[in-house]
């Protein structure tokens, strides 16, 4: 059996490196959580807005089948074409059949993790198609051969000067000019340039509408409109799960989504597409990809109702300070470390366990999705299907001996702080106690607290 490729625990590790920049990171998507609170406190329905959103998913859910059928009924009445992919290869041929088959050179992309998802750039590059991405923070990590680490805020482990770098590399821009002003004055004549030239344009949808065959891409910076209306080929990239009964429901969606996403009312596109203009190609590939494996999964089914609007990104404790490469796939955080053991359980048997189940990613959740019992019941499911270290799996066991038995926690204490006491080199050891790696042990008491306060007890009595 080939390696595991990837451990977030180690991946983490290494941002920790640079202390001052897991600092900021984690400041500055703290500030972007207290901005998503702000906006939602600001509006009194919003507990009622969370509850529909996540009734109007449940029952889509239910009932996917019927909306996919309908909608693609309603798209190709509009003069859409409708391709089927059942994973991320058949994506990825669709989409080159096409290119090839309209003999096309420039190619602009917007932000779609679907296209992420089933690494759709590298597989073109692979054939020697070249795709530019054109949200500002996916075109910087382009620029730079890396992923994006965030699903809305791709380049957000980056400071401004990592940005002047790269550009001054790739843009030829003023060296150490860190202006956030003149940098992305700079990014925008390029792209502006690729967009002038392009001949498809490849977007996301963020809604597509059963009930008419429409689709909505939700953009802060236009270039999903700017690419679809200058390209002469339109390809819309969407999972199953992106689909909404009716039109009306988009109200809530739009009213929830930039909200937790950045605290906006609501993103400054919301661009609606119902049919290709003249002389224009509209192409859609819904993509399975695992997606009705998970729907078959009463425990994670819900899963499938995200919005992808990161709050639960950025409110985690884990992800705020580990970083978004950490969890070496496409979606990051809480809700891609349910995800993605769908996906792959043997790759990504470490995600569920980034994460101390504080259960505040659920919280924030527009969509009221349960991601910290999601966590917790992969845990439990990969364990069994021997997915996990038999290390890890042996001390969990462990632990939970001790945990559930009173008289045994009170030895284990007492062994402890002993141990801490006398033999200090043991628990210092990084290998014999990794949790020391980045942790200074305290001092160890003289007493537990349960004695402290029996004695307490006794001497009050007195
Ligand atoms: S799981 Fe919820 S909070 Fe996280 S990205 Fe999806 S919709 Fe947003």
């Amino acid at each position: 059996m080939p390696p595991i490729l990837y451990d977030h625990s180690e991946l983490a590790a290494d941002f920790n490196k640079d202390e001052p920049r897991v600092n900021w990171h984690d400041e500055t998507l703290w500030f972007v959580r207290q901005k998503r609170d702000k906006s939602v406190n600001a509006i009194p329905e919003w507990e009622q807005l969370r509850e529909l959103a996540s009734n109007i998913k449940d029952h889509t859910l239910s009932n996917l089948d019927q909306y996919l059928i309908d909608f693609e009924q309603r798209a190709i009445a509009n003069g859409i074409h409708i391709h089927w992919a059942a994973d991320g290869e058949e994506h990825n041929e669709i989409i080159f059949n096409l290119i090839r088959s309209n003999h096309i050179s420039g190619i602009v992309k917007s932000k779609s993790m679907l296209t992420e998802e089933c690494h759709l750039n590298e597989w073109l590059s692979d054939r020697g198609i070249q795709v530019v991405d054109t949200d500002l923070g996916e075109y910087i990590v382009q620029l730079r051969k890396e992923h994006p680490s965030h699903i809305v805020l791709p380049a957000i482990h980056l400071k401004k000067e990592d940005v002047s770098n790269t550009f001054h590399e790739h843009l030829n821009t003023e060296k150490g000019n860190n202006d956030p002003q003149y940098l992305a004055e700079s990014a925008r004549i390029t792209l502006r340039e690729k967009f002038i030239h392009s001949e498809l344009a490849i977007t996301g949808i963020n809604f597509a509408i059963a009930e008419t065959g429409a689709f909505v891409v939700c953009t802060n910076e236009g270039n999903a409109d700017m690419g679809a209306h200058a390209a002469s080929v339109h390809i819309a990239c969407m999972g199953i799960e992106k689909i909404i009964p009716r039109t009306e429901d988009l109200g809530v969606f739009l009213r929830i989504l930039a909200r937790s996403a950045t605290g906006q009312p609501i993103t400054t596109y919301s661009s609606h597409f119902l049919r290709p203009r003249k002389g224009q190609q509209m192409h859609i590939v819904i993509v399975d990809n695992g997606r009705t494996r998970q729907l078959s999964k009463p425990d994670f089914r819900s899963s499938l109702k995200c919005i992808r609007c990161a709050a639960c990104f950025n409110t985690c404790p884990v992800y705020r300070r580990s970083g978004g490469h950490s969890y070496h796939s496409a979606v990051a955080g809480p809700i891609g470390s349910i995800l993605n053991p769908n996906l792959d359980p043997r790759e990504n048997a470490d995600l569920p366990f980034a994460s101390t189940l504080c259960g505040s990613c659920s919280n924030v959740c527009p969509v009221k999705i349960d991601i910290h019992g999601q966590l917790w019941k992969w845990r439990q499911v990969l364990i069994a299907e021997g997915y996990v270290k038999g290390s890890k799996k042996a001390g969990m066991k462990g632990l939970s001996r001790i945990l559930s038995s009173p008289s045994l926690y009170r030895i284990a204490g007492k062994i402890g702080r002993r141990i801490l006491r006398l033999l200090p080199w043991i628990v210092e050891n990084k290998k014999l106690n990794p949790w020391y790696k980045q942790r200074e042990m305290p001092d160890a008491p003289r007493q537990s607290f349960r004695d402290w306060y029996l004695n307490n007890q006794r001497e009050h009595k007195r």
